[in-house]
């Protein structure tokens, strides 16, 4: 009976994974550095191929806008780890929110690879021009994303992946309805206003959230979601439960450095996707070191005021000269290594 379960599995898999001499064991996600954006390269055990979100367009600012691919920084830079990775074509591309550092090199990067579906939050509000270029930025990347495969999920929907568990947990400004599998029962003692107020009110708190599970390993990954929505995740009670891994929410910015959240997802590990001046705010350290200690990677080395960066060890990088990416493994066992491009390091954690 089980060979043909296998087979109606995969009959019925949306996309087929890419062929591949064997199956792998481990579940990879490459943290790219986009300088401050988020390009994020899942690749499942059954090869395939997630990317979440693709950088800036172009030259690599918010007021750059799609042009030559050859030349557009952060498209080639997500290619350049595609290529590391064996990785020829993206199944999904999970667009966060429709910000320039998010979705701004998608129109550049579908001329380098072919992107089988997009999954987005659907369109912008017409005050997204609060962050100016959003509502162009948006128009050029729906351009590319017409005549595709276009998913607008709602939480607590399930991305079609092989062996993986995609969940979606935000998307839109709305949030699960219902906690996880998982999740703690009860009040979340830490929920205490932060008095902080998010630092942009149209797009980050719309951003699509998801939680990956492999086995009993589990990845958190909510975009720049902030204010309302990212406190519903965590209070009055938790949604989510505990993950192993969290790419800490809008570039680790003093908007997204609530202990609330960290308090119900417990994360072993967190990572930053910031730049030199952006994103890891001091606040944001604060918060770090009292969830975590010390257990915190980080794409740059930050420079914002205040701030106080983890070991040289934990960075991928430490000026702007250069764009190293760190890569997380996990095993099923909920085991999982994280490998620094630059120092060529690997760091080993025991499952839970
Ligand atoms: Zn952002």
């Amino acid at each position: 009976m089980k060979p043909m379960i296998v087979a109606l599995a995969l009959a019925f898999a949306p996309v087929t994974a890419a062929p591949r001499a064997q199956t792998a064991q481990t579940l990879d996600i490459y943290f790219i550095d986009v300088e401050g954006g988020q390009a994020t390269l899942i690749v499942t055990p059954a090869g395939q191929t997630m990317l979440v979100d693709a950088g800036f367009p172009s030259t690599g600012s918010f007021s750059s806008r799609p042009g030559d691919p050859a030349k557009a920084r952060d498209p080639q830079r997500v290619l350049a780890v595609a290529r590391a990775a064996g990785v020829t074509r993206i199944n999904y591309l999970l667009a966060t929110h429709f910000h320039a550092d998010h979705i701004g090199g998608v129109p550049e990067l579908s001329q380098l690879i072919p992107i089988d579906a997009f999954i987005d939050h659907g369109g912008v509000t017409a005050d997204a021009d609060r962050v100016a270029g959003t509502i162009a930025i948006h128009q050029a990347y729906a351009a590319g994303r017409a005549g595709k495969r276009h998913i607008e999920p709602r939480p607590g929907d399930r991305i079609p992946l092989t062996g993986i568990e995609a969940t979606i947990v935000s998307s839109g400004g709305e949030t699960l309805s219902t906690p996880l599998t998982g999740a703690s029962r009860g009040a979340n003692a830490a929920c205490v206003p932060s008095g902080v107020a998010a630092s942009e009110m149209t797009e980050n708190p719309r951003s699509t959230g998801i939680l990956l599970q492999f086995g009993r390993f589990r990845f958190l990954d909510v975009g720049d979601l902030t204010d309302a929505p990212l406190f519903r995740l965590a209070c009055p009670s938790d949604q989510i439960g505990p993950v192993d891994v969290y790419l800490v929410s809008h570039h680790g910015g003093a908007d997204a450095a609530d202990p609330s959240l960290f308090a119900a997802i417990k994360p072993r590990v967190a990572i930053l996707n910031n730049s030199a001046t952006k994103g890891g705010a001091a606040a944001m350290f604060t918060t770090l070191r009292a969830a975590l200690g010390t257990d915190t990677w980080q794409l740059h080395r930050s420079e914002a005021k205040g701030a106080e960066n983890f070991g040289d060890d934990r960075i991928a990088n430490l000026s702007e000269a250069t764009a190293h990416w760190l890569k997380l493994s996990a095993r099923d066992d909920g085991s999982f290594t994280i490998t620094n491009a630059r120092t060529g390091m690997t760091t080993r954690y025991p499952g839970r």
